[in-house]
């Protein structure tokens, strides 16, 4: 999208002189992305947020993305190495966006991003009851006494702190679905982990009921609907 000086944005906008505009700027009447701004040299573009004495002028438009992360992409915005989720969204907001919780670089599955901060935030708080189920595969059998330690919840010596109960449901000798509150570093791994035994694939289908779509194969996204965003709230 295009991008402006503040001042001229102001002027357009307003239908006003720039000298006008740069006399609202000095005088402090001026709002970007909620933080007043004097500078007429800043650069605005069709995403930032502009208010003028508390009237907002420009809204920025929210997207709320869902996105199903390939093995071998890491959950974060920039990265000198590998791509990054950001990299699969071929969307001009791409770069506005954040992440609603990250999963490993070899986990894959339900992703979900917006740059509505409230709500990214809201999602990967400790105090969100929303579930995230993953599908895992074990290197090594396993048995009902796993059943019960996750359901007890454990403790992390690193952190310190008691990881909430979780629940197991096994598919098979090297299969299982897990449902987890949290989100800690490397968590179901380091579960399984007390038990010795590594996770071979992890895969998350679904966060609260909301679930991966099956038309959305690796490496797609696309917007969440109304209904599907209702979902998580
Ligand atoms: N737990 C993990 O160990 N890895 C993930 O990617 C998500 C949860």
């Amino acid at each position: 999208g295009a991008s402006y000086r503040l001042d001229r944005w102001l002027s357009k906008q307003l239908s006003i002189p720039k000298k006008d505009a740069r006399r609202l700027l000095a005088a402090s009447q001026v709002t970007v992305n909620g933080a007043v701004e004097t500078n007429a040299d800043r650069i605005v573009n069709e995403l930032s947020c502009i208010a003028l004495k508390n009237q907002v002028l420009q809204q920025q438009q929210a997207h709320y993305v869902i996105l199903h992360k390939p093995a071998g992409v890491v959950s974060a915005t920039r990265d000198n190495e590998h791509t990054t989720v950001i990299d699969l969204i071929d969307a001009p907001f791409a770069n506005t966006l954040h992440l609603a919780g990250r999963l490993d670089k070899n986990t894959t599955g339900l992703v979900l991003l917006s740059n509505d901060g409230r709500w990214t935030r809201q999602l990967t708080e400790p105090t969100s009851k929303l579930y995230k189920h993953y599908h895992v595969t074990l290197q090594n059998p396993i048995d009902s006494s796993y059943v019960d330690a996750f359901a007890k919840g454990m403790y992390f010596e690193y952190e310190g702190v008691s990881i909430k109960p979780a629940k197991l449901v096994i598919e098979s000798t090297f299969t299982a679905s897990l449902s987890i509150e949290e989100g800690r570093y490397h968590q179901i791994k380091r579960m399984f982990g007390r038990f010795r035994n590594p996770v071979v694939a992890l895969h998350r289908y679904a966060v609260g009921d909301l679930h991966l779509p099956e038309d959305l194969a690796a490496g797609q996204w696309r917007e969440l609907s109304e209904s599907e965003l209702a979902l998580l709230m």
